[in-house]
């Protein structure tokens, strides 16, 4: 294990100097509001304030992305022939971005690079990607990561992880892509690796026991039925107060549901796919007319199912939620899924 020491006064040259080679994203302030965005020539990651209220999953998976495009012109050539457009796939690195939201990348990998179908769009970017990760020395309220798989200081997902130490960052560097990363921006000061190591377990220790003992319980979930679950008693009450606005969707970094557009304009078509949410009735509104989740309660219990049960019986790899507590925080009439998820894990049907 390498770690890598950067004097926090050189980390602007180091920025601009990995410009270079990548296309930078990191969380930024717009509107008052922190958000992860494809950094401006001369803008810098605001590593104070990272904790944004979207996740980057929008760089691999973007809220609009052109699938495929065609010319309706008769008089040209390949007219009318859909064709996926040429997108610029070099190399890119999203910096600051929280362990948590790195866990959900590997999730999400699950779903759109599987051996039977790959996304190639998503795999692309994915790709092309290199995610310099900064550890949550601070944990807010609302994050329950180390229940899910994750925690402050967690490393899967990422190709390198920053740990602010004061005046410097200490850099573990964990993959051959975070090794590019940090060569490409000339940060190649090795640290006593012991010493820092030690320092880093300590900041880790610390944020841990910051966040108390996380009453979150997922470990009866694999073992519950399906049927038993669909047919609990708790998902009407749930449902009374959502107004399935979708909130909870959006800013969760794990949730990936889309649907398709074809657009026409003058002589060109294009084909989109945009960002959809399970919440609203259209979702899953069939051309009949037909919806097979057209009650809000069928809609409240699919989006707790599909995290906290059917992913966690396809895949076998810990739930589809990671902790971030985007959602605790959003939503607007204070539903909680660390209540939904003991619910579920201690539920037991009435024989
Ligand atoms: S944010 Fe809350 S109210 Fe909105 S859809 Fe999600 S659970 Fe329902
Ligand atoms: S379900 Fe909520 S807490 Fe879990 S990953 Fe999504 S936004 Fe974060």
């Amino acid at each position: 294990m390498k770690v890598i020491q950067i004097d926090k006064n050189d980390w602007n040259r180091g920025i601009d100097a990995s410009r270079k080679a990548y296309h930078l994203f990191g969380p930024v302030t717009d509107n008052n509001q922190s958000m992860f965005k494809q950094l401006a020539p001369d803008q810098y990651p605001d590593m104070e304030k990272p904790d944004t209220i979207m996740s980057p999953k929008s760089v691999l998976f973007p809220q609009t992305e052109k699938l495929l495009g065609a010319t309706l012109d008769p008089t040209a050539e390949n007219h009318h022939i859909m064709e996926r457009p040429e997108t610029d796939y070099s190399p890119r690195a999203v910096i600051g971005i929280r362990p948590y939201d790195a866990r959900a990348v590997a999730l999400v990998k699950l779903n759109f690079d599987t051996p039977e179908y790959r996304d190639p769009y998503w795999c692309d970017a994915y790709a092309a990607t290199t995610f310099v990760g900064l550890a949550v020395n601070q944990p807010s309220v609302t994050d329950f990561s180390t229940a899910m798989g994750s925690g402050p200081f967690a490393e899967e997902g990422l190709d390198a992880l920053l740990v602010d130490a004061g005046d410097l960052y200490l850099a573990k560097v964990l993959t051959p892509k975070g090794e590019a990363f940090f060569s490409a921006a000339g940060f190649d000061t090795v640290a006593d690796t012991d010493e820092s190591l030690e320092k880093i377990e300590q900041l880790k220790n610390k944020a841990e026991t910051a966040m108390g003992p996380l009453a979150v319980f997922t470990d009866k979930l694999a073992q519950k039925s399906i049927l038993d679950l669909h047919g609990a008693p708790f998902w009407e009450d749930l449902a009374f107060t959502c107004i399935n606005c979708g909130t909870c969707t959006f800013v969760c970094p794990t949730c990936w549901c889309f649907d398709i557009q074809d657009e026409t304009k003058g002589n060109s078509a294009a084909r989109f796919r945009n960002w959809d949410t399970c919440m609203s009735p259209l979702f899953t509104k069939h051309g009949s007319g037909h919806n097979p989740r057209g009650e809000k309660t069928q809609r409240v219990r699919q989006r707790f199912m599909h995290k906290l049960k059917y992913f966690l019986d396809k895949y076998d790899s810990g739930t589809m939620c990671v902790g971030c507590g985007r959602c605790v925080e959003k939503c607007p009439v204070n539903i909680d899924i660390r209540q939904v998820c003991n619910k579920m894990n201690s539920y037991e049907p009435q024989k």
